[in-house]
């Protein structure tokens, strides 16, 4: 009789989850810090190490396996420009540098301001400036290392599931793991999903891509081997001596092939990058319309994307002088997604701001990185109205309705084709540095990140090397 009881109170028990499309597991295991990073991607990695430096008990929960986001587990190289667009400055300090710098010591990257145009960059020209090639691994094991020397405590393998909010504050998150659901609460939390996950979860109003459904194209990276880089500087040389843009990169070759079925993608260009080791990052493949918030559809795109990538091989060693033996080392283990979801913030930098590089009271960096949005079938470059820099406020950093949230890296709160410019490593790394500096102070001040002194911000940055010119 007993043992009856038991098997109908659990089948009612599955049958009432399954009527109501809800799971109830209990909490295995909890945790609790000061600040609470989300994703270890570039914004993730600069959130976390200086909350700690700062003195905030720190945990970085990640789903993966390692640090680097897109960097690391997209193979997306090199970091974008972090310089002025003639490539003499700078723009891009403090802890970037830093880590550019650790990294350089162990032969694992190239200064920006040592990026050679033409070897380094894609044998594009144009906008291309202080690029920073690096080696994979050693970024992964370097943000580690300063990861630990801050006493930044790493949860990886954690997918962040759920937020507990009441009264515009959060007081817990949840996270999937495979011994469970995992509980963390913390003071202050720092959303670097990329895609916005937290505040979605939180109830913080957001934009979703051009805010009608479109979203820009995705892209798989890979990397290749084999490649005679001589070959490639040879016609790359030739080329810009006759100033023939199209052959430069291959375009008229790309037509023939896309006529001959050779070339299924939109893509019109090569986009060769040159890594440390000779090998070369490509970014050749293209999906469009993909909802980067559905595995079903990223799943799709990363099928499609492998399938690419054998075209692409195919493509460059008929075609392009230099590749005719080059072959696929490896293929990214994720799908590189643009755009997603950007928080709505306290403020919103505007595509006007960036392009008259407008000054606000509390910037926490500067950057000059152009403007473009993948669409299908071409890029659209948007032009700006000066060549200083442009800058990006704390208060982009603060998503509206939640008050002990800040959202870092590619789901701040910026318009579209100001994103599109400042999603680039850098200013991520940049936008992370200021969000756990800031959570950091926050929790030492006794205040909500809201609260916090923008002017003891500013200084606080200044002193850690952050380049914010009067
Ligand atoms: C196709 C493409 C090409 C690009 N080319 C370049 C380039 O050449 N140079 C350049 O500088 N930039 C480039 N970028 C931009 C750049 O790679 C990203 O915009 C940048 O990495 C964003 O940094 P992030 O920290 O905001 O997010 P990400 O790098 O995406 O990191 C987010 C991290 O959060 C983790 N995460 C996500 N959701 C959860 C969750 N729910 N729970 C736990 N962890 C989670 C992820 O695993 C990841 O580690 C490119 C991007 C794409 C898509």
């Amino acid at each position: 009789m007993r043992r009856f009881t038991i098997l109908l109170a659990a089948a009612l028990l599955v049958c009432s989850c399954a009527c109501n499309n809800q799971v109830k597991l209990p909490v295995t295991r909890t945790f609790d810090c000061d600040v609470l990073v989300i994703g270890g991607g570039p914004a993730g990695i600069g959130s976390a190490v200086c909350a700690a430096r700062h003195g905030a008990k720190t945990i970085l929960a990640e789903r993966g396996g390692y640090l680097g986001g897109m960097a690391t587990n997209g193979l997306v190289a090199p970091f974008m420009s972090s310089t002025t667009p003639d490539g003499n400055t700078l723009l891009i300090r403090g802890f970037y540098e830093e880590l550019v710098d650790r990294m350089i010591a162990q032969g694992g990257a190239i200064h920006p301001l040592k990026a050679e145009i033409g070897s380094f960059s894609a044998y594009r020209d144009k906008g291309h400036h202080g690029l920073t090639t690096f080696d994979f691994e050693c970024l992964k094991r370097t943000t580690e290392q300063m990861c630990k020397e801050a006493g930044v405590e790493l949860l990886y393998h954690a997918l962040f599931i759920k937020a507990d909010t009441k009264g515009g504050k959060i007081k817990a998150a949840y996270f999937a793991t495979k011994a469970g659901i995992w509980k963390v609460t913390a003071k202050n939390y720092i959303d670097c999903t990329g895609d916005g996950d937290v505040a979605a979860q939180a109830g913080a109003p957001f934009i979703y891509g051009d805010g009608e459904g479109g979203v820009q194209a995705t892209s798989l990276f890979i990397v290749l081997r084999n490649i005679d880089w001589k070959a490639m500087d040879a016609h790359n040389e030739a080329c810009k001596k006759a100033g023939d843009f199209e052959g430069q990169f291959y375009m008229r070759e790309i037509l023939a092939a896309r006529e001959a079925g050779e070339f299924p993608m939109w893509r019109q260009k090569i986009a060769l990058f040159q890594n440390l080791d000779g090998t070369a990052t490509v970014n050749m493949t293209q999906t469009d319309d993909v909802d980067g918030l559905d595995p079903k559809q990223v799943t799709e795109a990363e099928i499609t994307g492998r399938e690419q990538a054998d075209y692409v091989v195919k493509f460059l060693r008929k075609y392009v002088k230099g590749c005719e033996n080059c072959e696929l080392a490896q293929s990214a283990e994720n799908l590189g997604v643009r755009e997603t979801r950007r928080i709505v913030g306290e403020y919103t930098v505007t595509t006007e701001d960036a392009k008259n590089s407008v000054r606000y009271p509390d910037p926490v960096f500067c950057c000059a990185n152009h403007m473009d949005i993948h669409r299908k079938g071409y890029v659209e470059y948007v032009a700006r109205n000066t060549n200083d820099p442009y800058w990006f406020p704390y208060r982009a950093l603060l998503p509206q309705k939640v008050d002990n949230l800040l959202c870092a890296g590619r789901c701040a709160a910026a318009e579209r084709p100001v994103m599109a410019a400042i999603r680039v490593i850098p200013p991520c790394f940049a936008m992370g540095q200021a969000a756990g500096t800031a959570a950091a102070l926050a929790v030492r001040e006794g205040v909500g990140p809201k609260q916090l002194d923008p002017a003891l911000l500013v200084s606080t940055l200044k002193e850690d090397g952050v380049y914010l010119p009067e």
